[in-house]
């Protein structure tokens, strides 16, 4: 649960820090012309944000917590979010996300046989120990064909690499949670204009596995005192990295709402 008194995001309208109850106050008040959002829609950005009680749950055990969103690409921003405050954003460069959750509300209460589920392992060597958890979008246990959703302002051409890094580490959390591995992967972009379709490769034992061996090289250096080279998994990521302090850092994007999912 976010604590009351902590600014959540900046007012959209003057950049200072701002708490929940003080920007619905605001915006209830019309106290800010300018600022386009209105108290329903300030209270669902703030909804969308809140944390998962199942991961606060988690971490009260000791343990490092670490999300699936958070294996799939550049380990030195892991390592900053294990550790650094992330800045702050104002309401609008949260919309994307809104839209994400939006839209898996809408197909839980609509579509056919939807179910969201947290699926979590905990994985450890001599050295190290930390949950991975991640929230499969949708898992057919019959066809045992699993489905992520991704809600994005314009259609890719292809499956996009670190989509598939993140689709391939949800069959590995089925699979080392006893559903098997999966018989088919598919990844759903969807606009609000199109939907379109990849399906990607599904993954044998034995892949899961190297996959797993991967894993934990990674974990170890999210985990390790020193930080990992300022190396992204992909150059965009640096354009939208939420850590200033990285000598990779490029700055912010004035680009509100195009930010990866
Ligand atoms: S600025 Fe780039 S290299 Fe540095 S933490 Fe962010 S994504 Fe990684």
């Amino acid at each position: 649960m976010h604590h009351p008194n902590t600014p959540l995001w900046l007012c959209e309208v003057t950049h200072d820090p701002v708490t929940v109850s003080a920007c619905l106050a605001c915006a209830r008040e019309r106290r800010q012309p300018t600022c386009p959002f209105n108290p329903a829609l300030l209270r669902a950005l703030a909804a969308a944000n809140e944390p998962d009680a199942a991961l606060s749950g988690l971490h009260q055990t000791g343990y490092p917590v670490l999300r699936v969103s958070s294996l799939t690409g550049c380990v030195r921003q892991s390592w900053y979010s294990l550790r650094a405050e992330r800045r702050l954003e104002k309401p609008s460069e949260h919309w994307s996300r809104l839209r994400g959750t939006i839209f898996h509300a809408a197909l839980e209460q609509m579509g056919d046989g939807h179910v969201e589920r947290r699926l979590t392992a905990f994985l450890y060597d001599t050295s190290v120990a930390a949950f991975v958890s991640g929230r499969i979008d949708g898992y057919d246990p019959e066809t045992a064909s699993l489905t992520d959703y991704k809600t994005a302002r314009r259609l890719p051409g292809s499956l996009r690499p670190h989509h598939l890094r993140q689709v391939q580490l949800y069959a590995w959390l089925l699979w080392k949670n006893g559903y098997g591995a999966p018989r088919s992967l598919r990844i759903v972009y969807i606009s609000m204009a199109a939907v379109r379709s990849f399906d990607a490769a599904v993954p044998k034992e034995s892949d899961l596995m190297r996959l797993e061996e991967n894993l934990l090289v990674r974990i170890r250096a999210i985990l390790h005192d020193n930080p990992p080279p300022p190396i992204p998994q992909e150059s965009w990521e640096c354009k939208y990295c939420g850590f200033a302090q990285c000598p990779a850092h490029a700055g912010q994007s004035d680009e509100a709402g195009s930010k990866e999912e």
